[in-house]
């Protein structure tokens, strides 16, 4: 029998100083990236890891960074970093940070910086002067850095890319293989991503040596637990439908992220949110780092209920017990629903992800199902076409081709009939598409049998009603 005393990531090599500190800190049972990848690690393997946020990625490679560290004697030399690890977003950056120093605990002894774009370089330069264990960082800034000659790379044993592919979207590139190649070929080096987009693999294959190869969940595969369901929404209607299923105690939408498309549809959902009485701050890339640091800081310590996120600024936020994250619009890449749902359900516990889905986002709802290889429930009117989005002489009903002429399907009975087959006809076969419950049970549709979009002017203005009944 076990000894249920012992810490489960002794097992893998680990020293006692990290094991003792993970103890403390509740980590008491590796996850599946972390019992594949440590004791590699700790072999001095280079690694490529498929894995999302959530999986436990960073103790992954942090852990084993950590035991190398504790190997070394003496101090860093001036002006060097005996790690670094990359990440594509502040925020991603921070946490990383974070949970590296809480891995650590108390009792080992760690200089670490954080080496961010956004704000003053001033400190970060003064700490690295001195000479640092590890530097988390977004590229753009370190290498700067590198370039003005206020940190040398000479000694860096290991280089973490986090989130390449994120890296590689939001045009990394350059900085990473320049900072890579400042550091030379003495390291061991540990690529994280999402997907094995071709992109990466080239990154891959220039910068590894015969990496073993890690994953933890299928490319596309969704957390099991995360119970997802779409509501078909008029999109002018979106707002009505959010505020109905935010006050609707049996939905239990206690923390919650929505996503926005554009940081625009970010501050309008946020404002928006606001107005209809509802606590909710929002971050994207047009805020300041540190408007961003403390919106993150109020959704997570619970006095802000709602986050309104666009995809980049979301990537890698870890807040625990988020109930619920709504997809407001649909992502343009299919894959950023699946980083999306990740911020929920996370460590095993179960989430919730409500997807709004208006008539002209029928073919990204569809292009997520083929991704995550699943068909959605979904609620509402599936007939429904965008009015706004349908050309002129095709709203007038006057012989448009395909039945895209009013906002619902006149040849529908029953406007919010469910298993109304879809182009395709995966529903109709399947048998799956069938409403996930009576919802949205709170958000009657005002036109549902008129045919008008739903949540009216009228209803608006009741929203404001409420809103200042409340202010009074
Ligand atoms: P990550 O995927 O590295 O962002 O980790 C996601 C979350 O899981 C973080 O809050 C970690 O603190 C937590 N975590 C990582 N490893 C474990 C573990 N073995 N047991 C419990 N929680 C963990």
């Amino acid at each position: 029998m076990k000894d249920k005393s012992l810490n489960d990531f002794t097992s893998l090599g680990l020293p006692t100083l990290i094991t003792d500190s993970l103890t403390a800190g509740g980590f008491t049972e590796p996850t599946k990236i972390q019992a594949q990848a440590i004791p590699k690690l700790l072999e001095g393997r280079d690694m490529m890891g498929i894995a999302q946020t959530g999986s436990g990625k960073t103790a992954a490679f942090g852990l084993p960074i950590l035991a190398g560290l504790l190997e070394l004697t003496g101090r860093p030399r001036p002006m060097t970093t005996r790690a670094l690890i990359l990440a594509p977003t502040r925020e991603l950056a921070v946490q990383i940070d974070e949970n590296i120093r809480k891995f650590a605990g108390s009792k080992m002894k760690l200089d670490t910086v954080l080496v961010l774009g956004g704000v003053s370089r001033y400190h970060q330069v003064q700490k690295i002067a001195k000479g640092v264990d590890v530097i988390v960082a977004t590229p753009g800034r370190l290498k700067d850095l590198l370039d003005d000659n206020k940190i040398r790379l000479n000694e860096t044993r290991w280089l973490v890319l986090d989130e390449a592919d994120r890296m590689l979207d939001m045009g990394f590139i350059a900085p990473v293989r320049a900072i890579a190649k400042a550091i030379g070929l003495r390291r061991q080096t540990m690529l994280f991503s999402a997907t094995m987009a071709a992109e990466v693999e080239d990154l891959a294959k220039s910068l590894l040596k015969e990496p073993i190869k890690v994953e933890a969940a299928p490319q596309g595969s969704t957390v099991v637990k995360i119970d997802q369901r779409v509501i078909m929404s008029g999109s002018k209607a979106k707002r009505g439908v959010l505020n109905d299923l935010l006050g609707d105690e049996a939905e239990g939408m206690e923390r919650v992220i929505v996503f926005a498309r554009t940081k625009h549809g970010a501050d309008r959902v946020a404002k928006n949110l606001a107005i209809d009485g509802h606590d909710a701050a929002a971050i994207h890339g047009n805020k300041s780092q540190n408007a961003r640091q403390a919106a993150l800081k109020g959704f997570a310590s619970g006095g802000v209920r709602i986050l309104v996120a666009t995809d980049i600024a979301a990537r890698g936020i870890d807040v625990k017990d988020i109930t619920h994250v709504v997809n407001y619009d649909l992502p343009d890449d299919p894959e950023n629903y699946v980083h999306r749902i990740g911020r929920t359900g996370r460590n095993g516990a179960s989430g919730i992800a409500i997807t709004l889905c208006d008539g002209t986002e029928k073919s990204k709802l569809r292009d997520v199902e083929r991704l995550i290889r699943r068909t959605l429930p979904v609620s509402g009117d599936l007939n429904l076409v965008e009015e706004a989005a349908a050309p002129r002489q095709q709203r007038s009903n006057a012989g448009a081709p395909g039945g895209a002429r009013t906002a619902r399907n006149p040849k529908s009975k029953n406007p919010r009939k469910f298993n109304t087959p879809r182009p395709g006809g995966e529903r109709s076969k399947t048998g799956e598409g069938m409403p996930h419950s009576a919802r949205p049970a709170g958000s009657k549709p005002a036109g549902a049998k008129s045919g008008k979009p739903r949540w009216n002017k009228g209803q608006r203005d009741a929203g404001r009603v409420r809103r200042a009944s409340a202010n009074a």
